[in-house]
């Protein structure tokens, strides 16, 4: 049964939603003022670059990094005592259908005996790491990303749950979300999904426009959604997310306007809104895509601005970088009550806890250590089979990455930085360590972004909307790129991208905790734009992008 809200109703609701919501955190308040300093400043600037989902990106892993480092990572995960709480996420890479726009790491198949196998090997995955681990710990959040997951069956699905609980402590208070493709889930398969422990839903919608629908190959009927919405109401879960995308084929403001509104009717409790960046050369499904259909840039940001202000306006709050959600919402509490963290879902209220990452292209956070999963159900299957975790590749952070993803953290989470804090805690003299970030910023301050007196950095509303720009002034990498590409005789273009899987198409698109592929996306054909920097100098930059 589909519940439908009467129009009166939806209004009158949104009115006491409004009245009796509590204040939004003062950064993350957007005026109209701000959008219109946005629109016209991102017309003029490169405002592409990485989510930062982790500092370093996944780009910066490398395969130095295997199944040994792994294992030490693990060893110093169990150190920290039985009862240290962990998050997981779990990749399941299936799909029955292509949508053109993916960049997701994703198999497409209908062939439902292969999920049967993959079940058992992420089965046997969990063994290997669950037995280092030593003892079965708790885990207050855990996150099945795809792919679809919904692609396993009934009975796949329990069999994933039951070698989690299995291995693992899955705390029935915690956040346990799922990927939902709205298309393929029915009311017995939502009640599955609640009776597994699942407590929040993520939806794929990108668009609700048929046209537009049919140009990225994914019809998806608006009663498909609201089925589900419903469905997810009706059984309690704590909180249902919509993913949207902008510069698909035929979007315009009001096309895409049109879309927000139907949404709003469905008043989801999260919103994000992603960028779509087409970039054929890395993924293949996406020559498919007319791109004399796509909105230009300025169109593109006509669609940006026009969806901000409708959501804000219908009392959405923005949290930051795409993400929207409602007042009373655990992420809006969080912004609020400055708990607000970054981890590869994006922004987080459960953040800081090891993260460990199951099935291809997973990654994980353990003990300051990044770690990738292969990429192919071969290589994922051949280790395995001999025994080994499937380890492609990671990171180990140093203390200048990890006083760097702090910095960036605080810019992202809370628009505040306490410098004289972040010095004491990491034993610098924060002046005179960021002297070149602290140059750089100054030009981020004359456009608006920043302000910046003794001990404090704070993003203004404006830098709320471009905070990456912000971030991107304290990634390191970044700069010894663009510094070895400004050597005499260097002939290299500096390559200032994000993770390739956190951009290009985001959410249930491309998953930033499953990183599709190590390419480096280049610019957009739309435009190529300079980065702001204080001597105003424009090195080629191939970024990832926001608009
Ligand atoms: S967008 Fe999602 S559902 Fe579509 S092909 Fe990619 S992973 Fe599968």
């Amino acid at each position: 049964m589909v519940t439908t809200v009467p129009h009166f109703a939806r209004e009158a609701a949104a009115e006491v939603a409004r009245d009796t919501a509590p204040p939004a955190a003062a950064h993350s308040v957007i005026r109209r003022g701000d959008l219109a300093d946005f629109r016209a400043l991102a017309e003029r600037i490169d405002v592409n670059g990485p989510r930062y989902t982790s500092y370093p990106t996944a780009d910066r892993f490398h395969t130095g990094f295997g199944e040994d480092a792994y294992l030490a990572a693990l060893d110093d995960c169990r150190a920290a005592g039985a009862g240290a709480p962990l998050s997981l996420y779990l990749h399941i890479p299936f799909c029955e259908n292509i949508c053109y726009y993916c960049g997701c790491n994703k198999i497409i198949t209908r062939d439902h005996g292969r999920s049967a196998r993959y079940v058992r090997y992420l089965a046997r995955e969990m063994a290997l790491v669950a037995a280092r681990l030593g003892e079965r710990r708790p885990v207050v959040q855990s996150h099945w990303g795809g792919g679809t997951p919904t692609f396993l069956d009934p009975t796949e699905m329990r069999q994933v749950m039951a070698a989690l609980h299995r291995h693992f402590d899955l705390r029935p208070d915690g956040e346990h979300s799922i990927e939902i493709d709205p298309r393929r889930v029915d009311d017995e398969r939502m009640a599955l999904l609640a009776e597994l422990g699942f407590n929040r839903v993520s939806l794929g919608v990108q668009d609700f426009d048929p046209e537009v629908q049919a140009a990225i190959h994914r019809v998806q009927p608006v009663e498909d959604t609201r089925r589900v919405v419903a469905a997810s109401r009706r059984l309690g879960f704590l909180s249902t997310s919509m993913d949207l995308i902008y510069g698909l084929p035929h979007q315009t403001a009001a096309r895409f306007g049109a879309t927000i509104d139907r949404v709003l009717e469905m008043r989801p409790d999260r919103l994000s809104l992603y960028s779509y960046a087409h970039l054929p050369h890395v993924f293949k499904p996406q020559r498919r895509i007319d791109e004399a259909a796509m909105p230009s840039a300025g169109e593109k940001l006509d669609i940006l601005v026009s969806a901000i202000e409708r959501l804000t306006a219908a009392g959405y709050v923005y949290i930051g970088m795409d993400h929207f959600a409602l007042p009373d919402d655990a992420l809006a509490r969080a912004q609020r009550e400055g708990r607000l963290q970054r981890n590869f879902q994006g922004y987080a209220t459960h953040a800081g806890h090891d993260q460990l990452g199951f099935g291809i292209s997973a990654i994980g956070a353990v003990a300051g250590r990044y770690v990738q999963n292969a990429r192919t159900l071969d290589e994922y299957y051949g280790a395995l089979d001999a025994g080994r975790l499937p380890v492609l590749r990671g990171h180990v952070s140093d203390a200048d990455d990890r006083l760097r993803k702090d910095v960036i953290g605080a810019l992202m989470c809370h628009g505040e930085l306490d410098t004289a804090e972040v010095a004491w805690r990491h034993g610098i003299d924060f002046d005179a360590r960021f002297a070149a970030e602290r140059a750089e910023l100054a030009s981020l301050a004359e456009q608006g972004l920043v302000r910046i007196s003794d001990e404090r950095i704070d993003v203004t509303p404006l830098g709320r909307l471009l905070v990456r720009r912000v971030a991107m002034v304290f990634d390191r990498y970044l700069r010894d790129e663009r510094a070895a590409a400004a050597q005499p005789g260097s002939d290299r273009v500096p390559d200032s991208k994000s993770e390739p899987a956190s951009d290009p198409v985001s959410g249930p698109a491309l998953n930033p905790v499953s990183d599709p592929a190590s390419q480096r996306p280049a610019a957009h054909p739309l435009r190529r734009m300079p980065p702001i920097s204080r001597s105003g100098a424009a090195p080629t930059a191939r970024y990832s992008r926001v608009v």
